[in-house]
């Protein structure tokens, strides 16, 4: 069992006004019964409580009514779900006819043409580039004639190399118009990366551009795809559009983008696709091992996405929606593309980094664009903090209402910083917590009562139509409050994966059969005596000091609140007596001088006072960077190789974003052995 520390005690909760601590409590099992039958515009208008409810006792119903109400068919669908966890079998919306771009494209074009669908929020501030819902989808209509004139069909796999941009989505949307299935490669992963993720997903194009723009540096995308497709004999086209007045050499294999598309007409008939169908590959971050290829498929994703980007940030038609992740993650596809164009939001693409020109860049941008909301990560927020709060302050942040983070737990001092400094202490700041394979958001503190609070750094409540369920050491289903397990999902959600491509018992041995008849998420959690979910973490990252079982996040969120941590990672390494001891890299702010043993001491107080004393690292080794993926996850399965002197067989480094780290890290350590 997992110890109750006080990561868990009550902390101070924000909340809207209005009703009564009573009132507020969340907990399902007390809920009211469900709702009369109805339409989802009748149902939509129910206390969220019932909604939940009516989601996970009929989901037929929810999610029957949503998918009529919210989503354009060609076809209906006569089953609202098939499916069985054991067999790895999940269908949703069975025998429905559906295209994902006409959702996202021509229904808007119709009803508010001149809405603009994209704000691409340029390398350089000032220069950002609108795009309207019709110009998008002529846009998207002429790459996908393209695409047809050179025998791309439903079901070929389309690797997309490129930069955040309005061309990137139209290719995103123009394989979903023809029924191609599109894999997005990070447009920072190397060579070798790329050509790994074509090869496993047998490409056969990829659409790219001669080069991309980043924090003021050109990154040389073509080059980096020709190295790739030596090595990959399915690759028949490599379509090149151009971000910049840079020439290319082009080969053999090389289509002129552009100019392609300005031969071919801006209307595109769409294909009907089944609803399950495959929309798209996308590879998971790696930050636990190999990166798999994760499958999602047409009408359930896409409900899923528009349902959580609207209820979990609060979307209200017309809002200008600032999600800053690249289009190469999962949370690009379902929060910068999918979700928000199928709501018909006008949605940022942002190319830039957060530092550029200075760190005020995103909250310039916020004033500049007028965004409502704005859903960032813990390691972006984490480095912005240790800038002085007047790069925030000096901008006008009177647009943002919700606030979100993903990506990874958020540390105590991060939440507070992005809530009172970037949101005044005005904006609910929500954690989201969801995964690759979750397609969309499962766990938020949105949608709430009015009036419901929201605790500090916890994800909180489980979105409609998702039961969380946690596991005990011995398989055992964790019943009652104030219990931390293995955090599995009870029952199919329709935004969730299908397969691992290519290897689908893989699928159903990774989240199946760990706990027969669930769905295994691989992380902690903790549901507290409210009934509320705090994630504590990967299941991995869980260390046995002496018999007690603590989350390595925890101890880090301790940690990372002394001013002078901007960012720690804790593991666990074989202690003789002790089982395992805490491991804790810091990272110190550049400004604190050379001894930092003072700060250590400080730090030693700070885990035994907020935790405990068994809970007090044994080992620290202040670093100047941690490994992390190319999204910014930080890569603990690296410092475990480094401690463990076994860095000659690091596993899949394909996503680490800087490989000199390592080198970087073993010599501190070396040193300080
Ligand atoms: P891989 O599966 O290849 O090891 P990954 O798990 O990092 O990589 P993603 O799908 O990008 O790949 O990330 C999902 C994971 O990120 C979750 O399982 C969880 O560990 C972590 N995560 C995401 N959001 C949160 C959050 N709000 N709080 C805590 N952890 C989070
Ligand atoms: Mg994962």
């Amino acid at each position: 069992m997992f110890p109750k520390t006080n990561l868990y005690r009550k902390r101070k909760l924000y909340r809207t006004p209005g009703l009564c601590e009573q009132q507020l409590r969340c907990r399902f099992s007390s809920l009211p019964s469900p709702p009369p039958p109805g339409t989802w515009s009748q149902l939509h208008r129910l206390p969220h409580r019932d909604l939940y409810r009516l989601s996970v006792t009929d989901p037929d119903r929810f999610w029957g009514s949503a998918a009529v109400d919210r989503l354009r068919w060609m076809r209906p669908f006569h089953q609202v779900r098939d499916c069985d966890f054991s067999s790895g079998k999940i269908n949703w919306f069975v025998g429905g006819k559906i295209n994902v771009s006409v959702n996202c494209l021509d229904v808007h074009a119709e009803n508010h043409p001149d809405r603009v669908a994209l704000i691409w929020e340029r390398d350089e501030p000032g220069t950002e580039v609108k795009v309207t819902y019709r110009e998008l989808l002529e846009t998207t209509c002429r790459l996908a004639n393209t695409l047809k004139s050179h025998e791309i069909k439903k079901g070929d796999r389309v690797a997309i190399y490129m930069p955040v941009s309005p061309i990137a989505v139209a290719a995103m949307l123009a394989c979903a118009r023809i029924g191609a299935v599109h894999t997005m490669v990070f447009a920072g992963f190397s060579s070798e990366a790329l050509a790994a993720k074509i090869q496993d997903a047998q490409c056969k194009a990829v659409i790219t551009c001669n080069q991309g723009v980043r924090g003021g540096r050109l990154i040389h995308l073509k080059s980096t795809v020709d190295a790739a497709v030596r090595s990959c004999t399915s690759i028949q086209h490599i379509f090149v559009s151009q971000r910049t007045e840079q020439p290319v050499v082009m080969g053999e294999l090389d289509v002129p983008l552009d100019e392609m598309m300005s031969q071919h007409a801006s209307v595109c008939p769409p294909e009907p696709l089944d609803s399950e169908d495959s929309l798209f590959l996308l590879y998971t971050s790696g930050s636990t091992g190999k990166p798999k290829g994760i499958v999602h498929t047409q009408a359930g994703y896409l409900l899923y996405t528009s349902m959580t980007h609207q209820y979990v940030f609060d979307y209200r038609d017309g809002d200008v929606f600032g999600c800053v992740a690249d289009v190469g993650w999962i949370t690009g596809h379902s929060y910068v593309v999918y979700g928000p164009l199928c709501n018909g939001a006008t949605t940022v693409l942002f190319e830039s980094t957060p530092v550029y020109p200075d760190p005020g860049r995103y909250w310039e941008m916020v004033e500049r664009l007028r965004i409502n909301q704005f859903y960032s990560t813990p390691t972006a927020l984490r480095l912005l903090l240790k800038y002085d709060d007047c790069w925030v302050k000096k901008y006008d942040r009177s647009s943002l209402r919700t606030l979100g983070s993903v990506g990874e737990p958020i540390n105590h001092e991060a939440w507070h910083w992005f809530h009172s400094v970037v949101g005044e202490g005005r904006c609910p700041l929500v954690d989201t917590w969801w995964q690759t394979e979750t397609g969309g958001i499962c766990i938020a503190p949105h949608p709430l009562e009015e009036g419901a609070p929201i605790i500090p750094a916890m994800a909180m409540r489980p979105f409609f139509g998702i039961q969380p369920v946690l596991m005990g050491e011995k398989g055992e289903t964790l019943t009652g409050d104030s219990v931390s397990g293995a955090l599995c999902i009870s029952q199919p959600w329709p935004g969730m994966a299908r397969s691992i491509y290519g290897d689908h018992q893989r699928f159903i041995d990774a989240y199946f059969k760990v706990y027969h008849g669930y769905y295994f998420t691989g992380d902690g959690a903790h549901r507290s005596e409210d009934g509320y979910y705090q994630i504590t973490g990967r299941m991995d990252d869980v260390i046995n000091v002496s018999g007690h079982r603590l989350g390595t996040a925890e101890i880090e969120d301790a940690l990372d609140e002394h001013p002078a941590v901007p960012e720690t990672a804790v593991i666990g390494i074989p202690h003789d007596i002790k089982g395992e001891v805490p491991f804790a890299f810091v990272v110190l702010k550049e400004d604190v001088g050379d001894d930092p043993t003072a700060i250590l001491q400080h730090l030693r107080g700070l885990v035994a006072n907020k935790i405990t004393k068994y809970a007090v690292p044994e080992h620290f080794l202040v670093v100047k960077r941690l490994p992390k993926t190319r999204s910014g996850k930080i890569m603990r399965r690296i410092l475990r190789k480094v401690v463990l002197e076994t860095t000659n067989d690091l596993g899949d480094v394909s996503t680490l974003d800087d490989p000199s780290v390592v080198k970087e890290i073993v010599e501190t350590y070396d040193l300080k052995k």
